[in-house]
């Protein structure tokens, strides 16, 4: 069983933390390491290192840090199945979703590779008489980055790559569910050449956030995970004076229209309702069947989810969907299946039957005759859950959509452009697809969600990214003539 180390500088330490906590492969149930529960010391152990390694990290010319970066993203490449594999162990996703995670991660950190362009400032000779003005971007500090389970390679990877490229130095804690893959991506960074202290790594839960976001030295915190999680850590880091970028929880809605080519919209919704178990933070929790297209989609749904095998993603190849990520997980999920049917929706697909006899598994599951006033309309499942409504026009599912309390992302599959604009223009949430299953913005632009699915201004990715790690510094200069006011 792995004992999982914490990273200190060049260090990997296991610090005589009072606990530690389980870390188990999903798809059997098996425990395969023990992770520590640190708290405060650790937290100001690994400060103090960040800070320290700061100073010339923070200096180093943009162009130089950025050859760590290429560094990093050959060594990634090079390892990429081995990383992978982990990310399925420990996750219990699908090596493709794996591979997914692990590629939509590396390519933050190509988008990295370009800091000495993207973190120019401006100029403008001329400002006023003989007064020229330029703008200069500049690294804050010490940042530090929380993260959840789902995605093990690429939510952290959203974060650390684009802060160091930008002069900061980083302190990562990961969800205590899946620390391997973190730290095996620490150590890939530290062997592509970035300097002591640079990343550090701590692990556990609460203690450890609250310590990360009440620190005096930390200067930026970004989190992504749930909802509650999301909005504690954002008034606490704020409160201590902190930028703080902080993503939540998220009930995202798939509008299907009669016009929409019918297999293509299958293979989308079912990927973004099932894949990755539905715990991605992208996942289709609501399908808006509009009018006719209903019934058609019900039955289309039924056949697709019947040929979804579930299984152990590292032992069966076949494996279209793994198991949920703890037994907590998988029981939260029956019990909200239970009360759906209580409430006296029609449990169509029951996915608490004929599950693999070890592990996490919840079955695909489809709830019909969903209405806004119930529970699955509003709350956050986070697994292999779909409920279906079935709104009379698109204005209607817009308005629906509306309602939520959440504004991460809402997807319309149509034929139809003016549908397609009218939707985009209508709804109110920060991502919009259209013929997309899960329309997650690549690295090139920010994951923005509204509404409770974000605390804070500048979103994660993209130049918003480079925004969030970097503080403008404005410099005017007078050069010719004598002294003199010139406003
Ligand atoms: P979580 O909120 O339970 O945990 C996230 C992080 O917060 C972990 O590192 C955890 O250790 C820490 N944490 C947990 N409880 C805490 C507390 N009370 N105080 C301080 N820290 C605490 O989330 P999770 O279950 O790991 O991940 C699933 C959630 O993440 C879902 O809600 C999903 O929608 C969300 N998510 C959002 C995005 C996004 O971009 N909006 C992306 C991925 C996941």
């Amino acid at each position: 069983m792995t004992k999982v180390p914490i990273l200190i500088g060049e260090h990997w330490l296991h610090p005589d933390a009072a606990q530690a906590g389980p870390v188990h492969n999903p798809a059997t149930g098996e425990v395969i390491g023990r992770v520590p529960l640190c708290g405060p010391a650790e937290v100001d152990q690994a400060v103090a290192v960040a800070l320290q390694a700061f100073t010339a990290w923070g200096s180093t010319p943009p162009p130089k840090r950025a050859r760590v970066l290429f560094r990093y993203r050959e060594l990634l490449e090079v390892h990429f199945e081995e990383i992978s594999r982990l990310i399925a162990t420990e996750n219990g996703k699908t090596l493709d979703e794996a591979r997914g995670d692990l590629r939509r991660g590396v390519e933050v950190v190509e988008f990295a590779c370009g800091i000495a362009h993207l973190a120019k400032g401006e100029h403008l000779p001329r400002l006023a008489e003989e007064v020229d003005g330029l703008t200069m971007r500049e690294p804050l500090g010490v940042c530090a980055g929380i993260t959840p389970f789902n995605f093990p390679a690429m939510v952290p990877m959203w974060m650390y790559p684009l802060a160091i490229a930008c002069g900061n130095t980083f302190v990562l804690k990961p969800s205590e569910k899946v620390p391997l893959t973190a730290n095996r991506l620490a150590e890939l960074f530290r062997e592509a050449g970035l300097p002591p202290g640079v990343l550090n790594v701590v692990h556990g839960g609460r203690e450890v956030v609250d310590a990360l976001c009440t620190h005096p030295a930390v200067r930026a915190i970004s989190f992504v995970g749930s909802s509650p999680v999301a909005r504690h850590v954002y008034t606490t880091a704020c409160a201590h004076g902190k930028r703080v970028q902080s993503a939540g929880g998220a009930k995202n809605v798939l509008v299907v229209l009669p016009d929409a080519d019918p297999e293509p919209t299958i293979r989308a919704v079912m990927g973004s309702a099932f894949g990755c178990a539905g715990q991605r933070c992208m996942a289709g929790s609501l399908l808006l069947g509009v009018g006719k297209a209903a019934d058609p989609l019900r039955e289309q749904l039924l056949a697709a989810m019947d040929q979804l095998p579930l299984g152990d993603p590292l032992t069966e190849p076949r494996t279209g969907m793994g198991p949920v990520i703890d037994g907590r997980a998988r029981d939260r999920l029956f019990g909200a299946v239970a009360e759906a049917g209580e409430q006296g929706l029609e449990i169509t697909r029951d996915g608490r039957r004929g599950l693999p006899e070890q592990g996490f598994f919840v079955g695909p599951t489809l709830l019909d005759h969903t209405a806004t006033q119930h529970r699955v309309f509003t709350e956050e499942l986070f697994g292999p859950v779909l409920a279906l409504l079935r709104p009379t026009s698109l204005e209607e599912a817009i308005a629906q959509t509306n309602q939520l309390p959440y504004g991460n992302a809402a997807t319309l599959f149509t034929e139809s452009g003016t549908a397609a604009r009218q939707f985009a223009l209508q709804v109110e949430c920060g991502m919009v697809g259209i013929n997309l299953g899960v329309p997650a913005p690549m690295a090139l632009f920010a994951f923005s969600g509204w509404d409770q699915s974000f605390y804070g201004d500048l979103h994660v990715q993209g130049m918003e990214g480079v925004m969030f790690y970097t503080r403008q510094k404005t410099v005017l200069s007078r050069w010719a003539g004598g002294f003199r006011h010139f406003f």
